[in-house]
């Protein structure tokens, strides 16, 4: 247990009844404890040579570029649909109810460039997934993920696969 994980909140019946939804701007407003929790997503790719870090609309932004920074690698917002001026790459992933869209920038990472993908909460994986394929899409060598808060029960973990690194800091 790390010392910022009372200072993510949890709160019931957020958005939607049944739903426990992790809060993390608490963390975010304690200087000293978002600065460990930055040093903490950091420290497996030290030295594993990231050279852009992918942030997921929106949290996955605020972690993202503090990661990017600590690793001195670039960073490229992953948007939802419409946000992002044309030209965009874009995939549509599917969610429990509907579907969704995320898109980059197209030519936003370079062929091969190494890199890793951000985000605050890991639940059922859709998000993640999707991530993953328009890194891929973008023709990026996929390093890996980095969660803060990785909900066990959901297992989102079973949609990524066994061998690329998803590392996550706090597990409920
Ligand atoms: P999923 O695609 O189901 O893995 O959902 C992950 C995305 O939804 C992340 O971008 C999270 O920010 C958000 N999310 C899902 N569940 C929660 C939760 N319980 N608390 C906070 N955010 C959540």
């Amino acid at each position: 247990m790390t010392d910022f994980a009372s200072l993510v909140h949890a709160v019931p019946d957020f958005p939607k009844p049944g739903i426990v939804f992790r809060d993390i701007t608490p963390l975010l407003a304690n200087a000293g404890a978002f600065a460990r929790c930055i040093d903490a997503l950091a420290d497996p790719w030290l030295g594993q040579g990231v050279q852009a870090v992918c942030g997921i609309e929106s949290r996955g932004f605020i972690f993202g570029a503090a990661l990017a920074q600590k690793l001195k690698a670039g960073f490229v917002p992953l948007r939802k649909p419409g946000k992002l001026p044309p030209p965009v790459t874009g995939v549509d992933y599917e969610l429990e109810y509907g579907s969704d869209r995320l898109e980059a920038r197209a030519g936003a990472l370079r062929p091969g460039e190494r890199t890793l993908i951000v985000d605050d909460v890991l639940a059922t994986g859709g998000t993640l997934a999707a991530a993953r394929a328009l890194v891929v899409e973008l023709g990026a060598e996929l390093a890996g993920a980095a969660v803060v808060i990785e909900l066990d029960a959901l297992d989102g973990r079973a949609r990524w696969d066994r061998v690329t690194p998803l590392h996550s800091l706090l597990h409920y």
